[in-house]
């Protein structure tokens, strides 16, 4: 049985999807997508200085910086293939970030962001795995870039600084000597303008836009080929879900706050907010304070958020009472479960206030449900968007599930489903995508829809995520892939064989933790007690990993991992071991 989005949901027809032009054309252009962007005063605002960039700013410094870049890299927009001109963009949150990538778009090439907690060495993973040939980052990153890039034999004059970058104790700094992007835009004023791009029909549904890190349901991360009409797509079908929820031409200030490296931030909050027209006030990272200042100061409507930050939001009551949070009237959750009691909770804090829920995932660039503000219901994430099918199948013999309140895995067709798949891996692709003839995504989470009357009085069909079948672990919304931790453990000399599971965790939602066999020769060898050889072993990670892959479930020796006959981890016995334990805590 498929499952499609209600009645009341505006239609999106496949066919009326722009898929000749890239994302940039769509997002700055109105003759090509409507975009409201031209509308809008101030589609950037820096959450810390107030700097702001006007809709005509915004389209200027792409496309000079768009010219720069051709200069710099040698890069010409109608030749070479796309692979050749991959970029790479290292930082926090900045108000270039999603220009530079329309710019590089503008050149007929790719842009890959990465994490910006990531270590030397998983910067490199993903910077040789994506082929990129430079890199852009923030000053107090710059370090960690340049090792990379050398790793990657990128060399230094092909490494850039964002603008300009705030510090808490140096104020604003410009990047020593290392290029700038506002040097680049500066050169580029100066160039003559590029030839237009020549696409061919279809091109924009076969052209990677953008190359996103992602695990799937196993194994390490690989590279998501996000193609330029899925992302468009998705924008549209964000577009359409949300007409209903706005007067027409009503613009909102909406919080940058997720990472613009992450699918959620980068397509839901800046492509979705942007061409509705929406200003987008850009904070780098979390901090509460922060955070609550900058909607105060900015006035800002929607706060697009992961479940952990409205954890510390209700914790944070006393401060944030003191403060004036009257402007928001939306607070919408994602990359993560929000759970009925965090979202009765919130609510009793703050009651005029819709909380909203969407489930996506970087395979479905992004969004592909969403609750509406007439029709929440605590713990579900809404209803499909437009142009979005679903099946939920049985785990023990992938028959559909037809009736309503039976959970089992859910399967997703959409026009934003990444269907070029990840990049080098047929394996992975053709296991999670499918065949070209039966191409339904998997998405490794159990679901099922319930049925219940939304205030309308109309019926509708309720999407709740029940648990996660794939081995991901999601720390703060962000990927912690099990498969990555447990190859960075067995690199241990004191370390024979690992597994790695998610634990429950009040603030982050769940966080790894770790089963290890030691080596017999090595045991107490340099140490004297478990604890401090876990204690090294959680060091080690440390120093490896970026900070939300940190062992902060503990680490636990055990004599052997429990393994299929053919040497698969069996990791759903230790999680449902693990459950028990909890249980009768
Ligand atoms: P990512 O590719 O990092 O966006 O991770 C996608 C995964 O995050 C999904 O497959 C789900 O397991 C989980 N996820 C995203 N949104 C939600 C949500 N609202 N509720 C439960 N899980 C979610």
């Amino acid at each position: 049985m498929v499952f499609t989005p209600p009645r009341w949901v505006p239609k999106l027809e496949h066919d009326t999807i722009p898929d000749s032009i890239p994302v940039s054309h769509f997002m700055l252009d109105e003759k090509y997508g409507r975009s409201k962007l031209r509308g809008c005063k101030s589609p950037f605002v820096c959450g810390l200085s107030g700097t702001e960039y006007t809709a005509l700013e915004v389209k200027q410094r792409v496309d000079f910086l768009a010219r720069g870049l051709a200069k710099d890299l040698d890069w010409s927009p109608n030749q070479g293939s796309e692979w050749d001109k991959v970029i790479t963009i290292f930082a926090h949150n900045t108000l270039d970030s999603i220009p530079l990538s329309w710019a590089v778009h503008n050149l007929s090439g790719i842009s890959s962001p990465a994490n910006s907690a990531y270590s030397v060495s998983e910067l490199t993973y993903q910077m040789k795995s994506s082929g990129s040939k430079a890199i852009f980052t923030c000053i107090s990153m710059l370090e960690t870039a340049l090792k990379a890039a050398t790793s990657c034999g990128i060399p230094r004059k092909h490494v850039y600084i964002l603008g300009m970058v705030y510090d808490r104790q140096l104020g604003y700094m410009q990047g020593a000597d290392i290029k700038t992007v506002d040097q680049l835009i500066s050169e580029g004023a100066h160039l003559p303008s590029l030839e237009p791009l020549r696409w061919k029909k279809g091109q924009g549904a076969q052209q990677c836009a953008f190359l996103i890190y992602s695990s799937g349901t196993t194994g390490l991360p690989k590279g998501v080929m996000v193609s330029h009409m899925n992302v468009i797509a998705n924008v549209l079908q964000l577009a359409a879900f949300e007409a209903r929820e706005r007067r027409p031409g009503l613009h909102k200030v909406v919080l940058g706050l997720l990472p613009q490296s992450h699918i959620y931030g980068l397509v839901a909050v800046y492509h979705a907010g942007i061409y509705r027209g929406d200003s987008v006030v850009v904070v780098p990272k979390f901090e509460i304070l922060v955070l609550a200042n900058a909607i105060a100061r900015f006035k800002i409507n929607v706060l697009f958020v992961v479940p952990p930050v409205i954890i510390q939001m209700i914790n944070s009551k006393h401060m944030l009472d003191k403060l004036d949070l009257s402007s928001v009237t939306e607070v919408f959750s994602g990359a993560a479960p929000l759970g009925a009691e965090i979202h009765q909770a919130l609510l009793a804090q703050y009651p005029s206030w819709y909380i909203r829920q969407g489930y996506g995932m970087t395979e479905t660039a992004t969004v592909i449900s969403a609750t509406s503000t007439r029709d929440i219901f605590p713990g579900s994430v809404g209803n499909l968007l437009p142009g979005v099918e679903a099946r939920i199948v049985s785990h023990v013999d992938g028959s559909d599930i037809t009736q309503c309140g039976v959970a089992g895995e859910l399967l997703l067709r959409s026009p934003s489903v990444t269907n070029l798949g990840y990049l080098n891996n047929d394996h992975d692709t053709l296991e999670t995508f499918g065949t070209e003839g039966d191409r339904w995504l998997r998405t490794g989470d159990e679901a099922m829809f319930l049925q219940s009357p939304n205030s309308d009085g109309n019926e509708s069909e309720h999407l709740f995520i029940v648990d996660r079948i794939k081995e991901l672990i999601k720390v703060n919304g962000y990927q912690v892939p099990p498969a990555e931790l447990e190859a960075c453990l067995l690199k241990h000399p004191l370390i024979s064989d690992a597994a790695v599971i998610p634990v429950p965790d009040i603030t982050a939602g769940e966080v790894p933790k770790a089963f290890v066999v030691l080596a017999p020769h090595d045991r107490g060898q340099f140490f004297q007690t478990p604890s401090e050889v876990a204690e090294e072993i959680d060091e080690y990670v440390r120093r490896e990993k970026a900070h939300y892959k940190w062992l902060k479930g503990g680490v636990e020796f055990v004599n052997v991992i429990p393994k299929s006959p053919s040497g698969k981890i069996l990791r759903r016995i230790l999680r449902d071991a693990e459950r028990a334990k909890e249980r009768q805590q």
